[in-house]
């Protein structure tokens, strides 16, 4: 097994009395994709919150082999992590150009210069030339997809070493999101790890390289995203036949 980046064990999170997620435990290895697939509602969302840091938690969460449980959002993402939340959350009223740049915010403060972000703002414009041909256009008024591919190159703007992603298929079409995920999938090969949670099992199966079900807060199987693709199980359940 590849070495894991990060590491979550026994995780659980409530909101007041309900524990919505239970005892889970996964890693994401060092230049791989991790995905947790699962229906509404199994608690797909909270568990990227309480990696995040914006929700407290049980459990603990290592992240290169240092504890980062209870540690706030803003020094988690100064270490390396990047999470695109489902509402992909973009500055409507601010251009493309302007929602990029605070992706860099954190590296600025930390001093790098302007010019090692606008190389970063190039790769990100390499990986999605659209956003550079919208550069002075409203962040509110792109498409679904525009948005969604926004949203991932801000969040590569801080650099991560791993990028948490929730839902980037939400209310795209399936060729809009194949395509985003395929980048996303290259993105390995410049040894970034990603956690990718997705109700769309198929899609997220084919681009992870491991997969975990969650189901109602725990987990319910796990194995090498190949091998998922063809369980009987998850089939019957996420996939369908056809
Ligand atoms: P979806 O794919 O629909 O976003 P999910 O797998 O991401 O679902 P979560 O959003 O993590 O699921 O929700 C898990 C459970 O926790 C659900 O039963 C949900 O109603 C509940 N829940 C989520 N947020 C809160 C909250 N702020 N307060 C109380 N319960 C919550």
């Amino acid at each position: 097994m590849a070495e894991a980046l990060l590491q979550v064990e026994e995780l659980s999170v409530a909101y007041g009395q309900v524990e919505a997620v239970r005892g889970v435990s996964l890693h994401v290895a060092r230049g791989q994709i991790a995905t947790v697939i699962g229906p509404n509602g199994a608690g797909k969302t909270t568990l990227l919150g309480a990696i995040m840091g914006l929700l407290p938690s049980r459990g603990a969460i290592r992240f290169a082999g240092d504890r980062i449980d209870g540690r706030d959002t803003e020094a988690l993402v100064r270490r390396g992590i990047s999470l695109v939340p489902e509402r992909r959350e973009l500055f409507a009223d601010m251009t493309v150009q302007e929602n990029l740049e605070l992706g860099g915010f954190s590296r600025r403060r930390a001093g790098e210069s302007r010019a090692a972000l606008a190389n970063t703002m190039e790769e990100v414009f390499a990986l999605f030339p659209r956003l550079k041909e919208r550069l002075p256009q409203l962040a509110g008024t792109l498409s679904g997809g525009e948005r969604q591919m926004l949203a991932v190159g801000r969040a590569l703007m801080g650099k991560p070493k791993l990028l948490l992603l929730d839902e980037p298929s939400l209310g795209l079409a399936p060729l809009i999101t194949r395509d985003i995920l395929h980048t996303i999938s290259r993105l390995r090969e410049s040894g970034l790890s990603v956690l990718l949670i997705e109700q769309n099992a198929r899609a997220a199966l084919q681009t992870a390289d491991y997969g975990y079900v969650l189901e109602t807060g725990e987990l319910s199987l796990e194995g090498e995203a190949d091998r998922l693709l063809h369980d009987e199980r998850v089939i019957a359940t996420y996939l369908g036949r056809h």
